[in-house]
């Protein structure tokens, strides 16, 4: 058979598209799609997927399920078991018995909500909301959310049930932070304060960090300062995110 030998075990996958979204770094991402309502992202496909009639039907579906590639992930390689947050990262899971990026082929599946679909020059762009992606993910593939077969309202969910948490009650902010929030949604139509909200409410603080006071986010161009209080969490600034040594 000589060199041509094929391994049947290996496939190519294209990337059919990218996905910007409003969060430029890993931290404060939501751990699952849903959780955080005002997250968005959109898709826009490469040729030659990006016709028209590949997505013709797609906007009469409110929710659609994106395959996606862990693409900041790929160069950590892949672990057979890992430590989900959910059991306070002390005890091991195998690999496929959780949602972890560092899988063997770090794909990400996710069901999120179908805002809209803009029909450009350069294509379909897909607005979405409720997302958990980084920005520039690779998209691998596109389907409807299908309630009657995808949704299984009884089924068990090990140990991702373990609820009870301690995410900040109350989330403020000072009034500056306030008044930059109103300003750049004006400015942007991009609901900031109820982004911020409800990403501190779903509480990114990693479990080793619970005890740290004073985190810091990026989310699109904005960086976000923030305080935890006895109540919960104090929003003290929020301003355009400065890339190092630029003057602005
Ligand atoms: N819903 C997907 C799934 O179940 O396959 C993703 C779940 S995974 C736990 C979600 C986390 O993956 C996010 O909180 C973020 O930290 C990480 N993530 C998102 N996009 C990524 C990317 N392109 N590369 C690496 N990590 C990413």
């Amino acid at each position: 058979m000589g060199s041509e030998k094929t391994d049947n075990k290996k496939s190519y996958i294209q990337h059919i598209g990218i996905i910007s979204s409003c969060f430029p770094e890993k931290f404060g991402i939501p751990r699952q799609p849903g959780l955080v309502a005002h997250s968005s992202a959109v898709i826009d496909l490469y040729p030659p997927f990006n016709r028209a009639e590949m997505v013709s039907g797609l906007g009469e579906f409110s929710h659609i399920w994106v395959q996606f590639l862990f693409h900041q992930a790929v160069g950590d390689g892949w672990r057979s078991t890992v430590r989900p947050p959910r059991l306070g990262g002390q005890k091991r899971c195998g690999v496929f018995a959780c949602r972890t990026p560092h899988r063997p082929n770090h794909i990400g599946l996710s069901a999120v909500r179908l805002q809209g679909i803009e029909l450009g020059r350069s294509g379909p762009r897909l607005h979405l909301g409720g997302v958990d992606f980084l920005d520039n993910t690779p998209v691998l593939d596109i389907k409807p959310y299908l309630p009657y077969s995808d949704a299984i309202p009884d089924a068990a969910a090990g140990f991702a049930a373990i609820t009870g948490s301690d995410a900040p009650e109350q989330i403020r902010f000072t009034d500056a932070a306030a008044e930059f929030c109103r300003r750049y949604q004006l400015r942007y139509q991009r609901p900031l304060q109820n982004l911020i909200g409800e990403l501190l409410t779903a509480d990114p603080r990693p479990r080793s960090q619970k005890r740290k006071k004073e985190f810091g986010m990026r989310l699109w161009d904005v960086n976000i300062r923030w305080r935890m209080e006895e109540w919960g969490a104090l929003v003290v600034a929020v301003d355009f995110w400065q890339a190092e040594g630029s003057c602005g």
